[in-house]
């Protein structure tokens, strides 16, 4: 490699793996976008990057030595990325095969179900290596399809175009399982990546709460709190969503795993349902909040946690006493803080009492970077009526 890259960090940003244009003070070899640079602080050697003069984060580290960016590369993370699920997860054969930054490669996402993955290149280095990162893959693991999911706002930041498209094999649905339940992904139609693994945990606990109860699972998307709370012996389950889409498939997952008497699914706008079921006095024991996020920048942070606010305190007044709230939030700027002040505020405005009984994060599939705060971003608390 003889382009090189001279950068200037603050003590705390140190081990962060993005440089930011402005601290770059100097290049060699005329590096062009997509190449990867050998990087130096003052002197000392931090080690390789991939660079994008188009975008903010001008070089995003991926290697403390001397590295390229090749085939052998991928093998090597994706070997070590898929071994680790595997010990931490060792009943699972589908889950977040790698997590960008914290396997140690911006700007991919790789999700497995079953042979078939959903890819994601965010960063100008791995989006322009796709044919490559696919070889490597077919060296670990069998692979049947590649669909790339791209249709994202944060690709415009780094100057790549939002696509959806197939690059390898045949994408047909694929049934995967999460915690032994069934789900149906379809990978080409389906949100985001298809299907939300970060919430594999969170489902577990409220499986292990739901003997008996009334579950109300608002923002449901293919079912996974409602599935595990009927496999749980909940009493009743109802989920919503907004999407028509997504409440078929919800339904088509509790056929499959033989709960569609018991769960049962709606298609409503859950702001405007939250208040109906208000009005009719409903009660439910456990209801779960896993919305979208309702900011993407800190700028509307104060209208995204109004939104917050809105669906938090229509559900406190619906939870019966000894109820549960399980309320998520996946804002990437909506810290533990944050998510705390809403659910204190809304608690007082509906002049209930609450105990914070277990918090949740995204799964072991999704690791957070000490030196990253901003790979963490899913938080989840479970508070109890009292
Ligand atoms: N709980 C789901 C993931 C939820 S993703 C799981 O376990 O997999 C967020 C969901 O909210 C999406 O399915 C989206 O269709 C839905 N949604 C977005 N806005 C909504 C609204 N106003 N009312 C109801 N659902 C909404």
């Amino acid at each position: 490699m003889d382009k090189k890259a001279w950068v200037i960090r603050k003590k705390h940003r140190r081990q962060h793996p993005w440089v930011f244009s402005n601290e770059i003070k100097e290049t060699a070899g005329n590096p062009k976008i997509g190449d990867t640079v050998l990087v130096y602080d003052r002197d000392q050697f931090i080690g390789s990057g991939i660079y994008n003069p188009q975008s903010l984060i001008t070089i995003r580290l991926y290697s403390n030595k001397e590295q390229e960016l090749d085939k052998s590369f991928f093998v090597e993370i994706i070997s070590k990325a898929l071994s680790m699920r595997k010990t931490i997860l060792p009943n699972e054969e589908d889950f977040r095969l790698v997590y960008g930054e914290s396997d140690d490669v911006p700007g991919l996402v790789l999700d497995k179900y079953h042979n078939s993955f959903a890819m994601q290149t965010y960063s100008v280095g791995t989006d322009l290596r796709q044919n490559i990162i696919i070889e490597a893959m077919k060296d670990v693991m069998p692979v049947e399809c590649v669909f790339q999911k791209n249709d994202f706002r944060l690709r415009g930041a780094e100057g790549l175009p939002r696509i959806e498209s197939l690059l390898y094999g045949d994408p047909k649905p694929v049934i995967i399982s999460e915690n032994n339940i069934k789900y149906t992904v379809d990978i080409k139609e389906g949100q985001k990546t298809g299907f939300y693994y970060d919430q594999r945990i969170t489902r577990a606990k409220v499986r292990a709460l739901s003997k008996d109860k009334n579950i109300l699972d608002v923002f449901c998307y293919t079912g996974g709190f409602a599935l595990n709370a009927g496999i749980g012996g909940a009493k009743s389950v109802l989920g919503v969503d907004a999407s028509e889409a997504a409440v078929n498939l919800s339904r088509q997952n509790a056929i499959l795993n033989n709960l569609d008497k018991l769960c049962k699914f709606t298609v409503a706008d859950a702001f405007v349902l939250l208040r109906e079921f208000v009005k009719e006095h409903r009660k439910y024991d456990i209801i779960i909040l896993d919305p979208p996020p309702f900011f993407k920048s800190p700028k509307e942070k104060s209208r995204g946690m109004r939104g917050y606010k809105d669906i938090n305190l229509q559900a406190m007044k619906l939870l019966t006493v000894g109820g549960i709230l399980v309320s998520s939030t996946c804002s990437h700027y909506l810290f533990w803080q944050d998510l705390l002040d809403v659910l204190t505020q809304s608690a007082q405005d509906v002049n209930r009492s609450f105990k914070i009984i277990d918090r949740t994060t995204q799964g072991p599939d999704h690791p957070v970077l000490l030196s990253m705060p901003e790979s963490e971003y899913l938080r989840c608390f479970f508070l109890e009526v009292y």
